[in-house]
């Protein structure tokens, strides 16, 4: 016997209903604020994932060489596929270029809850426009998509590496030394980040000034310089934005870091606390990658939401993802009339119903209890004394009531 790959699942129509329900609600809601849905690879050459981050990411991909000896790898994410393919082919396109996409991806990962090996990720990247609207609309889908799909506990915070890395220089911490903070800021463990930078030589007012900025939601904390002046303007019309016209709540954190060396300026990240450890539902901000990939500098902003998680939260909180019905199950009542109770659900099936007809010559009791079973609203018995009459009895599968409709009453049913 086989068994699914670790980190894998295997997914039964009930599961499939549920997620091709929130993949269509995520869908429409890219689609109402006006992005186009594009499809990439899935799998990609391993350098469009290493020129990036380097070759320490292939511990945590899966990658192999295909039998022309060339390096390919499963996509862990899809924002530098998104950016291959612009770079190859879109870069002429008119602006903004408003891009959405739904697609599996692939890690190495160790797998538990709400972590796999094979997850799904739905997310976007807006090409060629940084203003504090474009970055607002952005955000603003990106909690939207959340709450259409039925969530209601979820957390926004915006971060801003640009001002982490004046504090940083501010502080006078090396390069090296925030190859080493970095990690710490991002996990919020601040009582090592402490010990770390006591060790570098700051002073303990230094260490809690800066622990202070990073741990406060309010933007007038941060200090006062040229050098972050406009930035810190830019992010206050982001949240004006947000709060004013679209009602969201956010939060400003800059202990959010996502990756220096990917992201810059403006990064966020909408949790959903009840997930405990694997919280983390969607992350994106402003990045710099088109020029690496060769193309013509041009401001670029995106997010992922992880499909999977966003389910498995939804659930969490109790959402009940609509049933899917069967209109009609026909059942023959005798052998004699199969062909014609075919006959009645090619006749609803042309009109686009969703029909089913019983194959395995079954009793009508049992027939029934099928019909049950694959949620049908309706039986439609076909039996010999209403045939000869040119007619059927219609049973409404939710209150057992029974009713004759003649044959040509079923083309307008
Ligand atoms: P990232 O590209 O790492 O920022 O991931 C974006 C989102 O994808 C995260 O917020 C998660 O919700 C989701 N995600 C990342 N890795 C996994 C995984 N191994 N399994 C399921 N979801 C994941």
């Amino acid at each position: 016997m086989f068994e699914a790959p670790r980190g894998t699942r295997d997914f039964p129509p009930w599961e499939m209903n549920k997620r091709r329900y929130v993949e269509e609600k995520i869908r429409d809601t890219f689609k109402i604020y006006g992005y186009r849905e594009i499809q990439t690879p899935t799998f990609e050459h391993l350098q469009v994932f290493t020129l990036k981050s380097g070759d320490a990411i292939i511990d945590e991909i899966y990658s192999f060489k295909d039998k022309g000896g060339r390096d390919l790898a499963l996509r862990p994410e899809l924002t530098a596929p998104v950016v291959r393919f612009y770079v190859e082919k879109l870069q002429m396109e008119p602006k903004p270029l408003k891009l959405f996409y739904i697609g599996n991806c692939f890690r190495y990962d160790r797998p538990q809850k709400g972590r796999y090996r094979e997850f799904t990720q739905a997310g976007c990247e807006l090409i060629g426009v940084d203003t504090p609207e474009a970055i607002a609309e952005l955000i603003a889908l990106a909690y939207n998509l959340l709450r259409n799909i039925g969530l209601k506990n979820i957390n926004l915070h915006i971060g801003n590496l640009t001002i982490l890395s004046f504090l940083f220089r501010k502080l006078r911490i090396s390069e090296g030394d925030k190859k080493e903070v970095i990690p710490l800021i991002d996990k919020e463990k601040f009582d090592e980040l402490y010990i770390f930078m006591q060790n570098v030589g700051l002073s303990a007012d230094e260490i809690e000034w800066f622990l202070d900025i990073l741990k406060t939601d309010d933007i007038s904390r941060i200090p006062i310089s040229d050098e972050i002046e406009e930035e810190i303007e830019r992010l206050r019309e982001i949240f004006r934005f947000l709060k004013d016209i679209y009602s969201i709540d956010c939060k400003m954190k800059l202990s959010i870091v996502r990756g220096l060396d990917y992201y810059k300026d403006l990064v966020f990240e909408i949790e959903a606390p009840i997930l405990g450890a694997e919280k983390q539902l969607c992350g994106g901000g402003i990045y710099e990658l088109i020029p690496l990939f060769g193309g013509r500098e041009t401001p670029s902003v995106g997010f992922a939401i992880g499909f999977d998680r966003a389910i498995l939260a939804a659930e969490s909180e109790g959402y009940k993802f609509p049933t899917v019905y069967i209109d009609y199950y026909i059942i023959p009542v005798t052998h004699s009339l199969l062909s014609e109770s075919i006959k009645i659900a090619q006749i609803l099936r042309n009109r686009g119903l969703l029909v089913d007809v019983d194959l395995m010559r079954r009793g009508i009791g049992k027939a029934l209890k099928y019909a049950a079973s694959i949620n049908a609203k309706h039986a439609i018995f076909v039996g010999p004394d209403e045939y000869e009459k040119d007619a059927v009895t219609i049973r409404d599968m939710f209150t057992g009531e029974q009713k004759l409709i003649s044959i040509e009453g079923l083309k307008n049913l």
